[in-house]
This record gives C-alpha cells, structure tokens and sequence, in this order.
C-alpha cells in the first residue's frame, strides 16, 4: 500500500469550512487504496498573530525566544485537533500529534531549529490500524524536552521529514498556488506554474527567497529522494513536481524561476585601514551576536583605505547598526552608513550552466529600466542584485518578459 503525505499550509485550515475539504481529499486517496499521513499549519494568520502579541512584549535586553517557541506551537496544536475531529465527524479514523509526541527531535536552536531524528514508530502503528495521524507542522522538542520551532514555513520541512522516514510513495504539499511558478504569481500576473523543476534549482529558489516552499524541507527532500509535489488545495490542478535533474522529461530552460525578498538591509563601513584580519574583526562580532551575513562586497580605494559592505535580515539591522558603532570606533574607520530599504532578486536556472551572457542580458534589462544595481553575487545557477525595493516589481516583471519565462519551452 502507497503512503501519501499530505501537508496543508494555513490558508488550507483557515476555518473548519476549509477543514472538511481535507477531510474529502484525504477521503479521496482513502478509498483509491492510499494510507495517509497529514501535517498541518496553523489556521489562516495564526503565527503572524501570536508574532505580534510577542513583539508587544518585546524587551532587547531579555532573552524570550524559548517562551517564543512555546507560543508559536499553540498555533499549530489547535489546527491538528480541529483537523482530526473533522476527519473522524466524516467517519475518516484519525488521531493528532504534536511534534514532541511524535518524536520529532531537533536541536536546541531556538525559533529556527533543525529536525535531527524522528522517530515513527508510533505513526507506524496507527497507519497499520487504518487511522490517519495528523501531525503539528513546524514543531520538535528537543533533548532536555524543550519546545522548538523551525522557523516560518517550517511546516514544509515536517512534512518531508516525515514522508522520508516512512518511505512515503510522494510528500505532497497543498497550498493556496497551483504550485511553483516561475515566480511569485501574486507580483506578476503572467508567472507561469511549471509542471516540473529540479531539487538544485526549487532549492535555489527557495533559499533565495520564494517562499512557497521552505528551504529545508527541499534540501531533505533531495537528499532522501522522496519525490515533492506542490499543488493547490482549491482545485485538482497536477500541480507542481520536484524531481531530479536527470529525471526531467523537458529540456532545461536558460532561466527557470526569478525569486527576491524585500527582508533585507545593507550596512557598510567607510574608510577602514586596509590590513590583514579585517573582514574578521568586522564580522567577528556581528556572528557572535548570532546574526546572519549575506552578501558582502570590499572595495579598495586610492588611498589604500577599503569600503566594506555586506547585507542581512532587515530584522538584524538595528542591532547590527549598533555593534558596527562600536567597530568602527575601536578600528578608526571614517563612518558607518546603512540602507534598510533594499530588496534582492535573482534568477536561477540550471541552463545558465551551459551558457554564456545571462549576468550581462540581467543587467541590460535592469539598466533599460533605469534601475541602479548596488551589489550583485553568482553561484553556478544564480544570480543575485541587490536594488532599491521600489524598484522590485518593476524590475521583476521586466526580467520575466525579457527572458520569456511567461512562454512555455515543452
Ligand atoms: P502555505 O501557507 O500554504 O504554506 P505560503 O504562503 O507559505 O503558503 O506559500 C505560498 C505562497 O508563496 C503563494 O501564495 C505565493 O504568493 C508565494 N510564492 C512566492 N514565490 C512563488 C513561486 N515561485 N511559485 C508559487 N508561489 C510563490
Ligand atoms: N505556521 C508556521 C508559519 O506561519 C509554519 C508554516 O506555516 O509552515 O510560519
Ligand atoms: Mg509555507
């Protein structure tokens, strides 16, 4: 017998309305002979909600992020009782399970924890005895107990977790998109929803900003080979399949996908001697601080002092802005500057490999719009501008008609 996982993100579980449609989707693969597993979000807005209670809370000086996790769980808790109770009113046998009782084991990292083990035996045990466990999406528990959460989106990585230690036949993940087009289908109208893409290019994609799948969870779903499908909850449309490279029954295009994220800020240091050990002592305590670095840019200038700039989370800025103060005191660099009002967009393609004149046909369409390019990095598959937000959409759309991504290549 197939296992099918089927995950429903929060606007799948927004009210119990939306609720008994899992119940007539998990019916569906019931009866074609399928055992189900089901992870759910919390309902609708839910996490961002218990955000904002938190951030009313909000002391720098205290340290809240267990308390945090604590809080963020509850959304998650809720969803899988009200599914379940659904599932069995539609005579469908189910039983819910937080992370911690499944054993979903992470480590201690608060708010941002990765899974490390799951142990599933009890899941086993229920779906040999025909009931369908539904599981809280983005929660563990870590070694002394604790309550973790694994960052938004989270819920994704559960899903494929799980179906990678059952041995699931597909890790499906309903959404409120038809599934992964070649960008964000809510800023350009004429995205396209592709039939397939490969794990490199979905992982890519995701870690660069496109937030319909978590990074993690298509890192764990290439490893352990569980094939990813991303489709809607709202029509039986097939949906997106993410599969490997060489599995891919169409030519690659050149670009497959364009993603950005407007979360991000820039802070730069002027007029820093330039000597050996520098990038350490400015970046030494901004990691000791547990922030995270992105892209980072030195230039030299005549006079042999160097301009450092890197970019981060916009969350970080303020408390990067501060300690970066203080560096510049201690170094006697000139001045610190900043911009928190910066967005980063990349396209990403595996064709790009095999082919010459993508960066300059990029920063061809972007100088046609007049728009400026402050920082640019590459990978083998990517490549990433960092501009003005303002400039996002417009700069958007015009990459995804130059590079005719609204076009289908079968
Ligand atoms: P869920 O609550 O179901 O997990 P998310 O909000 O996390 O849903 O992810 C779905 C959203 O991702 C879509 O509504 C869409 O706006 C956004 N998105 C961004 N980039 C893409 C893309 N390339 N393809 C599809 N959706 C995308
Ligand atoms: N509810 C969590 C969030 O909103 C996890 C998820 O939806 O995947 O981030
Ligand atoms: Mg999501």
């Amino acid at each position: 017998m197939a296992l099918l996982v089927m995950k429903f993100g929060g606007t799948s579980v927004a009210s119990i309305k939306h609720m008994e449609n899992v119940a007539a989707r998990v019916r569906q693969e019931k009866q074609a002979g399928n055992e189900v597993l089901v992870v759910v979000s919390a309902m609708g807005d839910e996490t961002d909600r218990l955000v904002s209670l938190a951030e009313e809370v909000q002391d720098q000086a205290l340290d809240t992020r267990r308390e945090l996790d604590v809080l963020l769980s509850t959304g998650e808790q809720v969803s899988i009782a009200l599914v379940a109770m659904v599932l069995l009113k539609n005579g469908i046998a189910a039983k819910s399970f937080t992370g911690g009782q499944v054993a979903i084991r992470t480590d201690a990292v608060p708010n941002r924890s990765r899974i490390l083990e799951v142990d599933a035996d009890k899941l086993r045990v229920e779906l040999a005895k025909g009931v369908v466990p539904v599981v809280a999406g983005f929660q563990g528990i870590d070694e002394a107990g604790t309550i973790t959460t694994l960052g938004r989106g989270g819920s994704d990585t559960t899903a494929v977790a799980l179906a990678a230690r059952l041995d699931a036949s597909e890790c499906r993940i309903y959404t409120d998109v038809e599934g992964v087009f070649t960008t964000d289908p809510r800023i350009v109208e004429s995205a396209r929803c592709l039939e397939q893409i490969s794990f490199e290019e979905m992982l890519e994609l995701a870690s660069l900003g496109s937030k319909v799948l978590h990074t993690r969870a298509v890192e764990l779903a290439g490893k352990s080979q569980v094939p990813l499908r991303v489709l809607s909850s709202f029509n039986d449309a097939p949906g997106t399949l993410i599969t490997r490279e060489e599995d891919l029954t169409m030519e690659a295009p050149l670009i497959s996908g364009i993603a950005f994220t407007k979360n991000e800020a820039k802070l730069t240091l002027l007029g820093v001697p330039d000597l050996p050990g520098i990038a350490s002592t400015i970046l030494g305590p901004i990691s000791a601080a547990n922030i995270e670095v992105d892209m980072i840019v030195q230039n030299v200038s005549a006079d042999l002092s160097t301009d450092f700039t890197f970019t981060l989370s916009r969350e970080d800025y303020d408390e990067a802005a501060t300690i970066l103060k203080q560096v510049a005191a201690t170094m006697g660099a000139r001045e610190v500057t900043g911009d928190s009002s910066i967005a980063k967009l990349s396209i990403v393609g595996v064709g790009m490999r095999s082919h010459a004149g993508v960066a300059s046909k990029m920063f061809e369409v972007l100088a046609a719009e007049s728009i400026n390019i402050q920082m640019i990095s590459t990978s083998e598959i990517a490549i990433s501008v960092v501009i003005d937000e303002k400039y996002l959409e417009l700069a958007a759309r015009a990459l995804h008609s130059e590079f005719k991504l609204a076009e289908s290549t079968a």
